[in-house]
């Protein structure tokens, strides 16, 4: 038995509509906390935390925490199960790196490697390592993850 190392998925921070006008600051460091380029990225990181739908995906078998709604790029995806999603990020997996395999897909050809839950060792799904063409290269270091796999948790 190994030992469990588990990140649990916080809800999401929210940044106060203007962060910075707390801090007192002076000369070149003022100008540049509210330079547009820094708000344009405080903008952004508030469009991209979706409050009302913010759930945590967990696998279906153990439970343990493996992703969120904010994660999800896509949910027009497929594997042999059914539906999946293509996902940017997922914690607790291990990644089998050492049988990762060429794949033939719709799209085109992927190297790809399987993903296993870290507790509990199901498939959850695939990551994409490279694409062959270069208008699929997005999914490069992206996930799929197997919906029959997982559920909601809170
Ligand atoms: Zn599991």
């Amino acid at each position: 038995m190994g030992i469990r190392t588990s990140f649990y998925i916080d809800y999401p921070m929210f940044l106060s509509a203007a962060p910075c006008d707390n801090v007192s600051v002076s000369g070149d460091m003022y100008s540049l906390v509210h330079s547009n380029r820094i708000k344009a990225v405080i903008d952004r990181k508030i469009e991209y935390i979706d409050a009302t739908n913010f759930r945590i995906f967990a696998c279906r078998n153990c439970l343990t925490h493996l992703t969120s709604t904010n994660e999800i790029i896509s949910r027009n995806y497929r594997c042999e199960s059914g539906k999946a999603f293509l996902m940017n990020n997922i914690t607790n997996i291990i990644e089998d790196l050492s049988n990762c395999e060429l794949r033939s897909m719709i799209t085109g050809e992927y190297l790809v490697c399987d993903i296993y839950c870290h507790f509990c060792r199901t498939t959850l799904g695939w990551k994409y390592l490279k694409a062959d063409s270069k208008d699929q290269a997005f999914k490069e270091g992206k996930f799929i993850i197997d919906l029959k796999k997982i559920t909601l948790t809170t």
